[in-house]
């Protein structure tokens, strides 16, 4: 079985490809699913319906999975439920928000509006997550991310930490802006190993966690 990717961005936003070469490039890399998550703040139903649309061309000819979705991006805390909710509404399969990563000055109190909001389905790159918000994403079934990205990828061992003393639920993601980005099934599993999960763990991650969300 291939790689599920739950995190990425295409000319939509700031990535390189259009969603269908994106898409196809994942596929020739061995990918089952990629999701396509571009950076999003009040237009959320302007880009679902694009990131919809291209999604939907990929989905009745090839044989992976694009999966519609967005990143809410630097918006104020404060609106992540309603451009959310609004988003779920519009057709999005995949609600990311963009967490506070300590390699940007993301809003404070992004990772906690997100980890108490229904419709969020995965804090990308957490940065330094309280435990607290941490065990409020773990009783939301929001999954936190483990990403491969340059700058994000430096609280991977924190975020590991504080979320296995919650159970929270873990996945690995490329947060790919180009194709070289993306990731193969082994080198998930290895950042995954990196960041402290041990190897049943870092499986659940890279395999098992992405593929029941695919469900
Ligand atoms: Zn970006
Ligand atoms: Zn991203």
């Amino acid at each position: 079985m291939g790689r599920i990717e739950l995190h990425a961005h295409t000319v939509l936003s700031d990535g390189a490809f259009i969603p269908p070469e994106l898409a196809r490039r994942a596929e020739v890399l061995g990918h089952d699913a990629i999701a396509i998550t571009d950076h999003c703040g009040a237009a959320v139903e302007e880009i679902v319906r694009k990131v919809r649309a291209e999604c939907m061309l990929v989905n009745r000819f090839w044989k992976i999975t694009a999966i519609p979705g967005v990143e809410l991006t630097h918006v104020p805390a404060e609106s992540i439920p309603e451009l959310a909710a609004r988003a779920k509404k519009a057709g999005a399969k995949i609600v990311v928000v963009h967490g506070e990563t300590l390699a940007e000055p993301v809003p404070e109190k992004t990772n906690e509006f997100a980890a108490k909001c229904e419709d969020v389905d995965l804090i990308a790159h957490p940065g330094l997550i309280t435990y607290r918000t941490a065990r409020l994403a773990q009783e939301h079934g929001i999954l936190l991310e483990i990403s491969s990205r340059k700058g994000h990828c430096l609280t991977n061992g924190h975020v590991v930490r504080v979320g296995k003393m919650v159970g929270a639920e873990f996945v690995v993601n490329s947060d790919a802006h180009d194709f070289d980005d993306l990731l193969t099934d082994e080198k998930a599993y290895r950042v995954a190993l990196g960041a402290g999960l041990s190897g049943e763990e870092a499986y659940l991650a890279v395999d098992q966690n992405p593929r029941r969300f695919l469900r």
